[in-house]
C-alpha cells in the first residue's frame, strides 16, 4: 500500500482496546479494500504492513475469532492444516485458552 492507501485503509479502522475492527467494505464475513483496482482483504493488509509479506502457501488466523478484526497481533499466519484444525477447535470455544493464544507472538511454521 502506498500512503494514500494506508490513510485510506486506516479510516476505516475503529480500534478498540480489544479488537481494531474493520468498518469499511465487507464481503464473505472479512473486511475489504481495494488497492489500485484490486479487491484486497483488510485483515491480510494491516498484516502485512506491520510483519511484511504473507508467505503464498499460508493463510492468516484470527485468534481472538473477530473475522473483522485487523488488529496485527491478532492474527498469526498459519498452514491451512493448522488453520482448519483451530477452526474444528473453535467449536468446542475455550475463552481461557483463547486468551493464552493472544499473547503468543506470531510465528510462521517452516
Ligand atoms: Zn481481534
Amino acid at each position: 500500500m502506498d500512503e494514500k492507501d494506508t490513510e485510506r485503509f486506516w479510516n476505516y479502522v475503529d480500534k478498540t482496546p480489544d479488537c481494531w475492527f474493520w468498518v469499511g467494505p465487507k464481503g464473505g464475513g472479512y473486511g475489504r479494500l481495494s488497492i489500485k483496482g484490486k479487491g484486497m482483504l483488510a485483515h491480510r493488509l494491516s498484516y502485512e504492513e506491520v510483519y511484511g509479506p504473507i508467505p503464498s502457501h499460508l493463510q492468516l488466523d484470527h485468534l481472538c475469532g473477530n473475522t473483522y478484526c485487523v488488529k496485527p497481533n491478532h492474527l498469526e499466519a498459519v498452514t491451512q492444516k493448522v488453520n482448519n484444525q483451530r477452526r474444528r477447535r473453535k467449536t468446542s470455544y475455550d475463552p481461557d485458552r483463547l486468551r493464552v493464544d493472544l499473547n503468543v507472538a506470531p510465528y510462521y511454521e517452516e
